[in-house]
């Protein structure tokens, strides 16, 4: 006998289902590419609705479209959020985030363990609008505690944290923020839902680069914000003028009030990518979707050969060594039993004992990994920071953005984990 369907579907099958149903018109079963710049209007009334935020409905592809809106469904659903909203990158995700959060003068606090893009457009781009980052150290709650001032309108970590693979204890951040009455924002990139929800730790708004695992496969540029509906706007201890104050542009609507749970996504559509304009191309929200249908399966193999990888590398004696929070001796291992049980990723660094030349040397001899900036692919990739995303930086700099001469770090990918070990021990014995 088929079961019926449960109340509330598993992770994979939201994976799969979530925000699609078969094309009304066509009966297309995948969700189609709407490669439209703009959808007609039944009546002036409806047009007049759609405009004034009374109904929903599709208007203009930089506000949003029927492909994007399957994305931002299943996005949400798998984050557990009340809404999403699909972007053209996640560094446009992180700008709207802040867009919508902050005005001038304000400051946020972020955990200096990041991707090195959030670190260069936190200290330099967002300057340009008078928003001001103070560092912390994101493995050290106290050091967070102190970073808070009375400006700071925000927080902001990753969950698994770059370059290193840092688990980030979530919770005691999340009641940090909590004492200051600001929102949490956490960047999921590396986690994904699969293995960590930033939600259930506490997190009020997660954002993604869309780009690494959760498409997975290295062929477009894209990024979410997910509004998890936790944080109260008009019974908050600071005024977030986009969200409570009268809004002149939808004729005095006070978005938190109209909205509710999820004005957070609103808000960020409605001024944000509207007006900034990053919005995603119906084809990359596409190649996204399929992406996100194997992502279980996916993230289950990424870590089950990353952790293969790492044991190898731990016993390699060229290795001097490996920072992986699965393996049972790693200084986040604990935390990552209660963070990400399912596993602790596949980007992770470690150290030769031949320092840079030696790095210099494994990136020029693999042949089954690729050597290039970026992460999350079915592809197995490797880069050498100091030669190359941290070239600029001085030595002191390097060392204590974890990029130091003899760091490695990889992306481990789904190939067969043997071929994978081959090609790194290959690598370590050219000379
Ligand atoms: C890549 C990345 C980003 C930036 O995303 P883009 O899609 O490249 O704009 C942000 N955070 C993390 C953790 C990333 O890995």
């Amino acid at each position: 006998m088929p079961q019926p369907p449960t109340a509330t579907p598993g992770f994979s099958t939201l994976a799969i289902h979530a925000g699609a149903a078969p094309d009304p018109s066509t009966g297309a079963r995948v969700t189609p590419i709407y490669q439209t710049t703009s959808y007609v209007f039944n009546d002036v009334d409806h047009a007049a609705s759609l405009f004034g935020l009374e109904a929903f409905g599709n208007i203009y592809t930089r506000i949003g479209g029927p492909t994007q809106a399957v994305l931002e469904q299943r996005i949400a659903a798998l984050e557990g959020g009340t809404a999403a909203l699909a972007v053209a990158s996640g560094h446009a995700a992180q700008a709207i985030v802040f867009h919508t959060l902050l005005e001038p003068g304000d400051e946020f606090v972020a955990g200096r363990q990041l991707y090195g893009g959030s670190v260069n457009q936190f200290n330099h781009s967002f300057k340009k609008f008078d928003w001001h980052v103070r560092w912390a150290d994101a493995t050290d709650p106290e050091s967070v505690s102190k970073a808070m001032t009375p400006k700071t309108r925000a927080l902001f970590c990753e969950s698994i944290a770059n370059p290193g693979g840092v688990v980030v204890n979530l919770p005691a951040i999340a009641a940090i923020a909590k004492r200051a009455g600001v929102p949490l924002i956490v960047d999921n990139t590396l986690a994904t839902p699969y293995l960590c929800r930033p939600k259930e730790h506490g997190a009020d708004i997660v954002v993604h680069s869309l780009t690494k695992f959760m498409g997975g496969h290295g062929n477009s540029i894209a990024g979410a914000i997910v509004d998890c509906g936790t944080y109260d706007w008009l019974g908050a201890k600071h005024r977030y003028k986009t969200l409570v104050d009268p809004n002149p542009s939808y004729n005095g609507m006070r978005l938190a009030e109209t909205f509710g749970n999820f004005a957070f996504a609103i808000a960020c559509r409605v001024m944000g990518l509207r007006d900034l304009g990053p919005a995603i191309s119906p084809f990359n929200a596409f190649l996204i979707l399929t992406g996100v249908e194997t992502l279980p399966l996916r993230m289950a193999k990424h870590c089950e050969n990353a952790l293969a990888v790492a044991r190898h590398l731990e016993k390699h004696k060229k290795v001097a060594w490996v920072n992986y929070a699965g393996l049972a001796k790693n200084k986040s291992h604990r935390l990552m039993q209660t963070i990400c049980p399912k596993g602790a990723g596949s980007v992770f660094t470690f150290g030769l004992k031949g320092g840079y030349e030696a790095g210099v040397k494994l990136v020029s001899s693999v042949k089954l990994f690729s050597h290039l900036a970026n992460i999350g692919d079915v592809r197995s990739l490797i880069i050498h920071p100091a030669s190359t995303t941290h070239r600029q930086l001085t030595d002191e700099q390097r060392v204590a953005a974890g990029a130091g001469p003899d760091v490695v770090r990889l992306s481990i990918g789904l190939e067969d984990a043997p071929d994978i070990i081959a090609d790194l021990d290959q690598g370590l014995a050219a000379r």
